[in-house]
Parts: C-alpha cells; structure tokens; sequence
C-alpha cells in the first residue's frame, strides 16, 4: 500500500530525531507499506539562510532566494535517505527537480503545473523508501523554484493526489486545535475537520497546515491525517469531506495571523480607472489581500486593505517608483494582529458577530478592520491585545 508521509522543520531538526524517524520508516516498510517520505529542512534552517542570504545583499534576487532555499530541504532527504540505509532500508532521496515538480515561475511562491512522478513510481516498484524534498520544484526553463514557506505541506499532499494515496503530516503537535495551543493553552484538539473549515483555518493564519496543501486535498479527495511525529494513528486529526458530520458549534476555531498591515488609500476620483491602477500595482507585486474596504463620499473614494508586514515593505517600494500611485496612500499600519473566528456553523447559526463584538468591548479591546465570510469574522487588532483577546473569545464560544 502506498502511503506519503511529511515530516516538519522541528521533527527532523537534529541527527537523532532524524535517526528515530528512519527506524519507524525502516519499520512501516517492513510491514508492506510503499513509502513516499517528504522533509522539511531541519529545524530553523530556513530562517538561518535567509538571514544569511541578507548578510551578503540586503535584497537578494528571488530568483537567487529560491535556488538557495531549497538546499534546506535537500540536507535533510539526504540525511534521511543515508539513516535508512545505515538500517539497511533501500532509500534513496531526490530534490523537487529529480522527483518531477514542474511549477510556474512565480519565484518564492510558486505553483505546481504538473509533477512527473515516473521516477517516485519506479523507485518504489523497485522497493525503496523514496525521500522527497519538501517546498521546491523547478520551471519548464529549468530554474528552481519554492512553493512558499510551509511548502513542504504542498508538496506531500501533491504527491499522495498523484499517487492516489493517503497523506500523512507529522509535527510537533499532535493534532489540529481549535486554537493555536501556543497561544491558547486550554485550546482543545479536533479529532475531524472539513476540508473548507481547514482552508479557512490555514488561509487565515493557522500555521499548523499550509493552505494549498489543504486546497489540494480537497480538489483531489486526499486522505489528509495530521499527528505528532512518531505516534502514528494515536489522536491526530483526520481531514474530510463536511457531509461526513454534523456541525454542532457556530465557531470551529480561531485563527491568528501575525504580522499585518493595513495600508490606506484616500482622494481618489470616483471612477473606475483609479482602482484599477492601484490593484494592477497590487498585482504587478504579488501581493495578496486579505480584507479589502471602500467607501464613496462626496465623489472620493477611499479604500484600504489588509496584507502581510512583508507585502506591504514591498508595496511601499513599489510605491516609490510609482509617485502617481505613492500620492494616495494614505497610511500604512504595520504590526497589526488578525483575528479570524471560524466555523460552517455560522452559515446558519445568528448572532456570532454580537458575541465576538460584545466580547471585546466587555474587554475594552479596539478592533479595526473587519470582514466576514460565510464561514468566518475576521478583523485587526493591536498585538498587544493578542493574548488577551483570544483567551476571551475561546472562553465565550467554548474552544
Ligand atoms: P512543521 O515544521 O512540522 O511544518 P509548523 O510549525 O509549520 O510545523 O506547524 C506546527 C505549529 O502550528 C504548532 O507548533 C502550533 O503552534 C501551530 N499552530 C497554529 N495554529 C494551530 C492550530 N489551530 N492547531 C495546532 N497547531 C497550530
Ligand atoms: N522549510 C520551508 C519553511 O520553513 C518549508 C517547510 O518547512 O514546509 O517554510
Ligand atoms: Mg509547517
């Protein structure tokens, strides 16, 4: 039986762990399973190499960014792949390049046209445990590429959806809570999610599992599981179809995004060419919007949204070479904390939005921004609100 497994940056971080993990791998193949094992880079590593990058060009290439990054990865498949054979496992590792990930050239953030999996298939017909570089593939001209940070989720449920198999993701929690336990410690785990649940959860700053790779799972009906490192079917998650059970809560969970910014637009005429301008910048940029807002007064309009620190440092740059452009912003606030409450029980359920409000008035905490979706609340708040905030919210809607 085909099965893929993903391990993350903190589970592989040093040579023991990695030596644990290949002695279970080493085991499950014993047992029959055909074994697609994707890594993370080991520990902090990618962060250590960004920093290390900024030592030699304050603003590398991204282009240079990517080809960099992804070595991370390829440290610990070899690693990995050398501590399976020590056991005497046939493994063998292989980059993003080597096991077929075709992807645009959208460099940093790049998405997987196709992935030619002959190669994976032929090695695990051959018998090998076969160790995927998470979080990079390379475009049609032949420049490596990676898939965003957390990307090696991407990679592991591309994988099992081309494979047709199963998706296991291992970390350093042992399920998916309805709050980050780091922020929440009383925050309890979920034995099941919703595919959609999931996305919204990820896309609104739960790290625990990348959005694209939940998007996938769903558009291809993966199998997703998520557990802690080295205790396999215990009490992870399993991701799923939403038909599969019954809603009994208006919130699900409560997703924290650090790290934002609202930049603000003023005195633009009221026609449709401004607005225009402005998102051909947003795009030109790749930047990607969370919450967006208009308003019309007296024939000006005013707007402003929602994005990452990071976007808006690149917006603002942008902005310098465009002084049209430059003209209308407004504002830019950095270092906001988004909170987003999630759950397919508000579609039906009234009365979220009074309770969420309530309770941060009770608080006395501001808010911003705010925006909804059919299964979500989101809004801004001040950082040092955080911890605050949260605790009051988990306890009014029992998370
Ligand atoms: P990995 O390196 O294994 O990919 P990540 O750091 O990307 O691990 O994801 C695991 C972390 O996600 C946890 O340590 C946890 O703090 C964080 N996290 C954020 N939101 C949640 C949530 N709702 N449930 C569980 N963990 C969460
Ligand atoms: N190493 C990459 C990162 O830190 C990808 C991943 O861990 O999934 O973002
Ligand atoms: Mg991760």
């Amino acid at each position: 039986m085909r099965l893929v497994h993903k391990y993350g940056g903190s589970s592989v971080a040093t040579p023991e762990k990695i030596m644990a993990i290949a002695r279970r791998l080493a085991q499950l193949k014993k047992e029959g399973k055909d074994l697609v094992v994707v890594c993370s880079a080991m520990g902090k590593t990618t962060n250590g190499l960004i920093a290390l990058a900024r030592q030699v060009n304050p603003s590398p290439s991204k282009r240079e960014m990517d080809a960099l990054l992804s070595t991370g990865e390829i440290q610990t498949v070899s690693l990995m792949a050398m501590a399976l054979q020590a056991l005497g496992a046939d493994a063998i590792s292989m980059t993003g390049f080597q096991s077929g990930f075709i992807t645009n050239a959208v460099h940093s953030k790049a998405f997987i046209k196709e992935i030619n999996t002959q190669r994976v298939e032929q090695y695990l017909d051959e018998g090998k445990i076969v160790v995927v570089a998470g979080f990079q593939g390379i475009t049609e001209d032949g420049h490596i590429t990676t898939l965003g940070r957390g990307g090696s989720d991407t990679t592991a449920v591309a994988i099992a959806a081309k494979l047709d198999c199963p998706c296991e993701i291992y970390t350093d929690v042992d399920a998916v809570y309805r709050v980050d336990p780091r922020i929440y410690p009383n925050a309890k785990p979920l034995s099941r999610i919703s595919y959609e649940e999931m996305m919204e959860m990820a896309a609104l700053g739960a790290g625990v599992l990348e959005t694209r790779s939940v998007e996938l799972a769903k558009k291809y009906g993966v199998e997703l599981y998520l557990g802690r490192t080295l205790e396999e079917g215990k009490k992870g998650t399993t991701v799923m179809s939403q038909q599969v059970f019954f809603e009994e809560m208006p919130v699900t969970g409560i997703s924290i995004k650090e790290h934002c910014a609202i930049v603000t637009f003023r005195h633009m005429d009221y026609n449709a060419g401004t607005a225009a301008s402005i998102f051909r910048l947003i795009s030109r940029n790749n930047i990607n919007l969370d919450m967006i807002n208009q308003t019309i007064l007296d024939g000006k309009v005013a707007f402003s949204f929602s994005c990452s620190d990071e976007q808006a440092a690149e917006l603002e740059e942008a902005l310098g070479r465009e002084p049209e452009e430059k003209a209308l912003v407004l504002d830019i606030r950095r270092d906001l904390t988004q909170l987003s409450l999630v759950g397919v029980g508000m579609a039906t359920h009234t009365g979220v939005a009074t309770r969420v409000f309530d309770t941060l008035a009770r608080c006395g905490i501001p808010y911003y921004q705010i925006t909804t979706s059919e299964i979500s609340i989101s809004f801004t708040i001040d950082k040092e609100n955080k911890e605050q905030a949260v605790t009051a919210l988990a306890q009014e809607f029992d998370l």
